[in-house]
């Protein structure tokens, strides 16, 4: 195991120190509606009592400020002081209304106007808003939904990634802004560890190095989803990158955490997780083959366990014995239930190989999201789904109870041409 990146230190709210050889610091989001500010509030103390050191939560609109606002004070008056990080997709408008309101925020600057100049410009505001409240920020790039200048003129690459990060970076840095965490996250794992690879090289560069948040994002669910984050995120802390985790799955957010602790112990001066003895001879077998697998430096895991076996290649991208799946972990965005319909499609769809279906909880961010999917089935709300081949939205406003079944054919009817 290499030794950690020397990095900035970042605090968040008075008791999370991130990077600069603190404990990897865990962290879940919510899946609940914000404006269901009970039901927010109530996951919020479940996965604090778990040990979600900082808790995400979406604030899709500038009515959910308030709601964000409501949580936060409920959570305080209870003595919980965990940390909350307001998850901001697009609007800049509400990414400056959130700053007086939780400790951490969480952008991706180059939606914030689709010209480039004025992302620019709202990105500078915002700085200049979080240093007057001391707040954190984390810089949040995916594979997939890069800025349209960004693929242009480098592609949709790990280099691309880092590229695109590293202009925010900078502009960080000449604001003299350090309250800086950076995630370049993507659901192709090899993807993923070049790209925070990358970043971690440039910002090396650049002589200042921002902690890094690192995670397989839309990793799915099960077992799956346990072993891709696994061998993706423990890759990186063994090379020493990586200061704060998130694992998303599929499923209740509080099932994120043990995995997340399992890593983070593993990996640094963390609390060790509780664990079942078959969880754990997952996450430890993730851990141990991960990295000499994606690097290539073995092409066959020595396990007599043929199934785990099988997951630990397909994970590695080494071997695909059924299809590749990417599903986002749901959030107050999620019109439908997520967990319960990609478990369906899934089932419906084991028979094909050599494709890549995506399952998204909505229609705003999920069509972007799903960089490499050959087909998608996004949730539009109101029981409705649209279903995309590759980028292109082909079948429109089905009938939730219908949508597997017209996947199916679409997949089958394109086999046959
Ligand atoms: S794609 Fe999924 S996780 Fe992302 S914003 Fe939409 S519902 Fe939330």
């Amino acid at each position: 195991m290499k030794e950690a990146l020397s990095t900035r230190e970042v605090r968040v709210g008075t008791s999370v120190v991130i990077g600069s050889g603190h404990p990897i610091v865990v962290q879940t989001m919510c899946n609940t509606h914000t404006a269901d500010v009970q039901a927010t509030v109530a996951q919020c103390r479940r996965l604090a009592a778990a040990g979600s050191q900082l808790i995400r939560i979406t604030v899709p609109s500038m009515a959910d400020v308030a709601h964000l606002q409501e949580i936060h004070m409920q959570l305080r008056s209870e003595g919980i002081q965990t940390p909350l990080v307001a998850d901001i997709h697009f609007s800049s408008e509400i990414a400056m209304a959130v700053v007086p309101v939780v400790e951490k925020i969480r952008i991706n600057p180059g939606n914030f106007h689709p010209d480039h100049e004025k992302a620019r410009a709202l990105f500078g505001e915002f700085l200049e808003l979080c240093k007057k409240y001391d707040r954190a920020i984390r810089i949040g790039l995916n594979h997939g939904s890069l800025g349209k200048y960004i693929v242009e003129k480098y592609g949709n690459t790990p280099e691309a990634m880092a590229l695109a990060a590293m202009e925010w970076v900078d502009m960080c840095i000449d604001a003299h802004f350090y309250n800086v965490v950076v995630s370049l996250k993507a659901s192709n794992t090899v993807v993923m560890v070049n790209a925070y690879r990358e970043l971690a090289r440039r910002m090396q560069e650049r002589g200042v190095v921002f902690p890094l948040h690192v995670g397989v994002t839309e990793a799915g669910n099960g077992d799956s989803g346990r072993i891709k984050s696994c061998v993706a995120i423990s890759t990186l802390l063994s090379e020493g990158i990586g200061n704060t985790i998130r694992v998303s799955l599929t499923e209740d957010p509080a099932n994120e955490l043990p995995v997340a602790q399992y890593l983070a112990h593993r990996f640094s001066d963390a609390p060790s997780a509780v664990l079942s003895e078959r969880e754990e001879t997952i996450l430890k077998a993730a851990c141990d083959w991960g990295a000499p697998l994606l690097n290539h430096e073995i092409d066959d895991v020595p396990i007599a366990d043929e199934y785990l076996k099988d997951e630990l290649l397909q994970a590695c991208r080494r071997r695909f014995y059924k299809p590749e799946y990417i599903a986002c972990p749901g959030c107050g965005r999620t019109l439908y239930n997520l967990e319960e319909t990609f478990n369906k499609v899934k089932e419906a769809t084991a028979g094909f190989k050599d494709v890549v279906i995506a399952v998204m909880g909505c229609i705003v961010n999920g069509p972007g999201e799903m960089a490499d999917a050959d087909y998608g089935y996004v949730g539009e709300g109101f029981g409705k789904v649209t279903l995309y081949r590759k980028k292109e939205p082909v079948l429109r406003h089905i009938p939730e109870d219908e949508a597997v079944e017209k996947l199916v054919e679409l997949i089958r009817q394109d086999r046959q041409d």
